[in-house]
């Protein structure tokens, strides 16, 4: 089969397309033909090797498929079963294998390329909106990267829940995608602590889920009302330096969390709960998934390159050259 192999850290270029052997599922694992899988922003900080990885390495933890092979002592798979995952390895590649448990059935209203760009933003958008700061009605929310993967998955449950939304793009184009999912305003990044300030009567908001990260992080703190929440969950623009508690006592008494989507899928009964959340919204029409970029797989490079260069809106992902 083929797949896509970075012999060791580096640039997209490293991320080269080779033949490898078809995996074989272990105990307790299925094996599924990879449909489409998911891009995410985590895989270019990994591939640089800002998270540790073992090189020669395959990226990818997010894909949807059919399983074709099914590990001795699983339940309740069988070949010809239609699943996704956002806890997969190796899924940049036309099989992938993934541990039963973490494999999540296809509701039969989904395509699989649905299916695949849903598990790990949609996942996240809800940990944020449910656990993070679990937003409602009487709430302000600032979202950054409004057109983004996570971005408009997380405005639109943030409205379900009532929660008004205040939003960052950097383009007139993506501030468009970001009204359709129905940010209330939506705005640029030069002045936005001020314009959340005047949104919110002078009070600030009550929450800003920030995955931008270095260059946002200090004005989110100012866009926030006393005891307000800073959920900060990425780092598209680079890290955030080292921060003095003491500043979240003078801008507010603030609460700061970082958290990661591995610790709100701890066991089964969470992940059943945030992926049935996710997938039935899906299924019946109240949560669009907007699927903004689709690559071969061998050109995976270009998509690392148009995500991290900011040229991307909602999900980007790879899908198999065979025909
Ligand atoms: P996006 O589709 O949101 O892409 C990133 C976006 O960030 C860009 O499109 C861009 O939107 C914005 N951005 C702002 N500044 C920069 C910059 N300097 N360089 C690049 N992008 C920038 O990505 P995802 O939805 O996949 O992920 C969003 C964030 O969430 C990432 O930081 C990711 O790591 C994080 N994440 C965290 C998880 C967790 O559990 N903690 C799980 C999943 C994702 P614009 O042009 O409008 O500014």
């Amino acid at each position: 089969m083929h797949a896509i192999i970075a012999p060791h850290t580096g640039g997209p270029e490293v991320l080269e397309y080779a033949e490898t052997a078809v995996p074989q599922p272990g105990p307790g694992q299925l094996r599924f033909r990879v449909a489409a899988t998911g891009v995410n922003f985590i895989e270019t900080y990994q591939r640089q090797g800002i998270y540790p990885m073992p090189f020669p390495w395959t990226p990818g933890a997010e894909a949807s498929g059919v399983v074709d092979a099914v590990g001795p002592e699983v339940t309740g798979f069988a070949v010809g079963d239609r699943v996704a995952t956002a806890e997969g390895s190796a899924c940049y590649a036309e099989y992938a294998v993934v541990d039963a448990d973490k494999a999540l059935p296809v509701p039969k209203e989904l395509d699989l390329e649905t299916a695949a760009a849903l598990p790990l933003q949609g996942m996240t958008a809800h940990y944020l909106a449910t656990s993070s700061f679990p937003a409602g009605a009487g709430s302000t929310a600032l979202v950054h990267a409004g057109a983004g993967g996570v971005g408009l998955l997380l405005t639109q449950l943030l409205k379900a829940r009532g929660a008004r939304v205040i939003t960052t793009v950097s383009t007139t184009g993506k501030a468009e995608l970001a009204r359709g999912a129905g940010a209330d305003l939506v705005i640029d990044y030069s002045d936005f602590a001020t314009q959340a300030r005047q949104f919110t009567d002078g009070r600030g908001v009550d929450v800003v889920y920030d995955g931008v990260g270095k260059d946002t992080f200090d004005r989110s703190l100012e866009s926030l009302r006393i005891r307000g929440s800073l959920v900060l969950f990425g780092a598209a623009s680079g890290p955030v330096p080292p921060v003095d508690p003491q500043r979240l006592n003078s801008a507010g008494s603030l609460f700061l969390t970082r958290p990661t989507l591995g610790h709100h899928l701890l066991d089964a009964e969470e992940r059943r709960w945030r992926s049935s959340e996710v997938f039935g919204a899906a299924s019946e029409g109240r949560l669009s998934v907007r699927i903004g970029a689709r690559y071969p797989l061998s050109e995976a490079a270009e998509a690392h390159r148009d995500l991290a260069g900011r040229r991307t809106t909602g999900k980007v992902l790879l899908v198999p050259d065979r025909s």
